[in-house]
């Protein structure tokens, strides 16, 4: 099936155009309306001289707003760059830079950056979304979402391929410098089409969906706003996590899908009364973006009633390509690959031998969901796309019935006195402690081994832990040369937007303080 996301929402809006579409503090936009102002707002842009191909960077929390501007781009045939909001000002300047970005649509409490980002003065059309919209004195140079709407009526006729470029997605950057993942109209509508499927999504019976990770990331973009429009389904939104805000809202909204990350559900644990607001009525958690302690798993559940799915998915494949079938799922795997998607280990010596089940190798994937590469960076294409297949970077085993195991990322692996130490087998044990709410784990250079395991813990509320404690506990449950040497308590870890700890940050910190 072949679509271009345009060709998606209008569809939807066509048959249904009484549904809500977008729940947002209160308010709400049906389908109608949203096909409407996505028209209005693509022929505002247009004869503010951005056309096919042109570039347009969107750096916005999640609000209604974004899906009217990322729709409208994409409309006139424009390429969308996902930005993200709390981009510092050399963050913005690469995103702009690197993708040669014509115009820039952001949110006015963002100005401060964006002011001190030189490429961000020269583009075409600087757009302001503001919430609740004002009427005070714009900076010179800026234009009012809505005014953009008013600019012109109708948009000249102009021909979208499903094979175009609809999105540069540039990667979370926890590993390296980031990269734009060229996605296509094809892959995008492909994976929300994935997404529908393995979440049980019904047309006729529409999901409430709780849109609380950032659209601005993948898995925002795909599971949450694009599977909502192609499911006719409504979003119920929410601009940041904040725990009580989010239980709230389950209580008052009872949407039916959640998709979240484990930090997420790690945070609805450690909420003394989050039973009582009615988490079991959603049908399906979905997690993904990062490991799912199986504690993690085993906790949320016996509290709130509720099932989480853990699936799997990166920036280079709209993301999703992993899912636990609803009715079979296994804890501490992200499932089975997806319909119309194969995926396979092979040999992180060659790259190239198919191994078997229970061995370890790197994931590879191949699907219409897969990136066409990377813009502007041709090496760096070649090096991660072979025939299509798509090197994760993630190592991995699969057992006899097809599930697939997440052991690490290659590039986490802590190799210590000549030993190979994955820090997600030490994590998971840490998870076991009852006194741990968060943990990590990363190798730190050592005069001696090389390597050694430092690793982080965030200890529950109220709770007094000792390094002994730790230690002793590890020594009890793991081999001795995967205990960690190090331990640092901390009362929060860094993340990035959508959750993800940080490693990278912990390392060059750890580099800097000489440990
Ligand atoms: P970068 O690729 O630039 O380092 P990033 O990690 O934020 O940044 P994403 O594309 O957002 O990039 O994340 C994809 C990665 O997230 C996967 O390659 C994998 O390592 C990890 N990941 C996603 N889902 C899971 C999961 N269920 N279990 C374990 N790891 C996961």
């Amino acid at each position: 099936l072949q679509s271009t996301l345009p060709q998606m929402l209008e569809q939807t809006c066509k048959r249904f155009p009484w549904r809500c579409a977008v729940y947002f503090k209160g308010q709400q936009w049906d389908y109608g309306t949203l096909g409407v102002l996505v028209k209005k707002f693509a022929a505002g842009l247009h004869s503010l001289g951005i056309g096919q191909g042109d570039r347009v960077a969107v750096m916005l929390p999640n609000c209604p707003h974004y899906v009217a501007a990322y729709y409208g781009i994409l409309q006139l045939g424009g390429i969308v760059v996902q930005v993200n909001p709390m981009a510092v000002p050399a963050e913005l300047e690469h995103y702009l830079t690197d993708s040669g970005a014509k115009a820039l649509i952001t949110f006015a409490p963002f100005l401060p950056v964006v002011e001190k980002v030189k490429s961000a003065e020269g583009l075409a059309a600087r757009i302001i979304v503001e919430l609740p919209p004002t009427d005070s004195e714009l900076p010179a140079g800026w234009l009012r979402f809505e005014n953009v709407m008013a600019l012109a009526e109708d948009l000249p006729e102009v021909s979208v391929s499903p094979d175009d470029i609809a999105v540069l997605q540039y990667t979370g950057g926890t590993t390296g410098r980031s990269k734009g993942a060229m996605l296509t109209h094809q892959n995008l509508y492909a994976n929300a089409y994935q997404s529908h499927m393995i979440m049980g999504g019904d047309v006729d019976n529409p999901d409430r969906i709780l849109t609380v990770i950032p659209l601005f990331h993948v898995y925002g973009m795909t599971v949450c706003m694009n599977m909502a429009i192609f499911g006719g389904s409504q979003q119920v939104m929410l601009p940041r996590f904040d725990l009580e805000e989010v239980l709230q809202t389950i209580k008052d909204t009872k949407p039916t899908v959640f998709p979240g990350v484990p930090t997420m559900y790690v945070a609805v644990n450690a909420h003394p009364q989050a039973e009582e607001y009615g988490i079991s009525s959603i049908r399906l958690c979905a997690s993904g973006s990062a490991p799912l302690p199986v504690e993690v798993i085993k906790g949320f559940e016996a509290k709130t009633q509720g099932m989480i799915l853990e699936g799997f998915g990166l920036t280079e494949a709209s993301p999703v390509t992993h899912f636990n079938p609803r009715d079979k799922r296994k804890a501490g795997s992200i499932g089975t690959a997806i319909p119309f998607t194969e995926s396979k280990i092979v040999s992180l010596q060659d790259g190239e031998t198919e191994l078997g089940p229970n061995e370890a190798g790197e994931l590879v994937v191949r699907g219409p969901q897969v990136m066409t590469g990377y813009w502007g960076m041709p090496e760096e294409t070649a090096a991660t796309l072979k025939d299509g297949w798509l090197y994760t970077g993630d190592i991995a085993y699969k057992d006899e019935e097809g599930y697939y195991y997440i052991i690490d990322r290659k590039k986490d692996l802590i190799i210590a006195g000549g030993f190979n130490i994955y820090p997600r087998e030490v994590e998971e044990v840490l998870y076991q402690h009852a006194a741990v709410q968060e943990a990590v784990v990363i190798g730190v250079p050592d005069a001696y081994r090389g390597e050694t395991i430092k690793a982080f813990v965030v200890p529950k509320k109220g709770v007094v832990l000792t390094e002994e404690e730790i230690t002793d506990f590890c020594r009890e449950n793991m081999a001795a040369y995967k205990v960690p040497r190090i331990i640092e308590f901390r009362d929060a870890l860094p993340k990035t937007a959508v959750g993800k700890i940080l490693r990278r940050t912990l390392r060059e910190e750890a580099k800097g303080a000489g440990a």
